[in-house]
C-alpha cells in the first residue's frame, strides 16, 4: 500500500513575510500522517524560514528545494550544492521541473548528474517527467515520457529507489487550468510503472511513488488519487493559498 504524497511547489512566489504565514497555517493543520505525506518546496530564500516554523511545531510536513547543483561545491555562481540544502532542513530536491527544462534548458543528461549527486550525498529527489503538447498530439507522449524516467535513472542502483519519487506533470496541464484526465493521468501512471518493473523488478514497481502535477485542485484531487497507480500530487498554483492546499490535503 503506497500512502499519497501530496507536495506544494511555491515556484517563484511568496515573500518572506508570505512564506511564513502560509507556513504557520499549514503546520497548525490536523493532518494525519499515518494517511498522507505533505511536503512544501518554497524558494531558496524562504527555505530557512519555513524549516524553523517546520521545526518549532513538531509537523511531519516535509520540506524540499526546487533546484540544486550537481558540484558538491566551488566556483558556480548562484547554485547551491546539495550540502546546503540539508543545512538548511531539505530533506529532498526537485529536479527536472518542465520549466527548467523549457526556459533554462535542462537536459535528461544534467537531470540524471544532478539525481546522482543527491544520492550520493544523501538527499531524496522527485523526479518529474511529462510530455509537451506536441508530443501528444503526435501520439509519443508514452514513450517520451518513459523515455525520459529512463534517461534520469541511468545508473542508479534499485536500493536507491526508496529515495526517488516520479512526478508525471504533462507540460501542457502546468498552470494552464488544463487536467489530463484521470484515465490519461492513469495510462502514463502505469507505463512508468512497467518500465520500473522491467528495469527494477515487481517490488521496487509496487513501492515507488508516482505522483501527478498539471492544475491540480481540491475539486479533482480525489478522482485523480482513486486510480491504481497516481500516488499523489505536485501541486503549483493550488498550493500558494492554505484554503486550495489544505483541502487537496483533506481529499486525497
Ligand atoms: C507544478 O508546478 O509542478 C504544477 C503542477 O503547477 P500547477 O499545479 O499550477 O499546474
Amino acid at each position: 500500500m503506497r500512502k499519497p504524497f501530496i507536495a506544494g511547489n511555491w515556484k517563484m512566489n511568496l515573500t518572506l513575510d508570505m512564506a511564513q504565514e502560509l507556513t504557520d497555517k499549514i503546520a497548525a493543520e490536523n493532518i494525519d500522517f499515518n494517511r498522507v505525506g505533505v511536503a512544501l518546496i518554497p524558494s531558496y530564500t524562504n527555505l530557512y524560514p519555513v524549516y524553523k516554523i517546520l521545526k518549532s511545531t513538531g509537523t511531519e510536513i516535509r520540506l524540499g528545494s526546487q533546484n540544486v547543483h550537481f558540484e558538491k561545491n566551488g566556483a558556480y555562481t548562484g547554485e547551491v550544492s546539495v550540502e546546503m540544502l540539508k543545512s538548511v532542513g531539505c530533506t529532498f530536491a526537485l529536479l527536472g521541473h518542465s520549466e527548467r527544462r523549457n526556459i533554462l534548458g535542462e537536459t535528461d543528461e544534467l537531470i540524471n548528474k544532478k539525481l546522482h549527486s543527491c544520492i550520493d550525498q544523501g538527499l531524496d529527489a522527485i523526479v518529474c517527467v511529462g510530455e509537451t503538447l506536441n508530443e501528444r498530439e503526435a501520439h509519443i507522449h508514452k514513450e517520451q515520457t518513459v523515455s525520459q524516467v529512463g534517461k534520469a535513472l541511468k545508473g542508479i542502483e534499485k536500493k536507491f529507489l526508496n529515495n526517488i519519487i516520479i512526478a508525471y506533470e504533462p507540460v501542457w496541464a502546468i498552470g494552464t487550468g488544463k487536467t489530463a484526465g484521470k484515465e490519461d493521468a492513469e495510462e502514463i501512471h502505469s507505463a512508468v510503472r512497467d518500465f520500473i518493473k522491467s528495469k527494477y523488478g515487481e517490488e521496487a514497481a509496487s513501492e515507488i511513488k508516482i505522483i501527478y502535477g498539471g492544475s491540480v485542485k481540491p475539486e479533482n484531487i480525489k478522482e485523480l488519487i482513486n486510480m491504481e497507480n497516481i500516488d499523489g500530487a505536485l501541486v503549483g498554483g493550488a498550493s500558494l493559498k492554505f484554503e486550495s492546499f489544505s483541502k487537496i490535503i483533506q481529499n486525497c
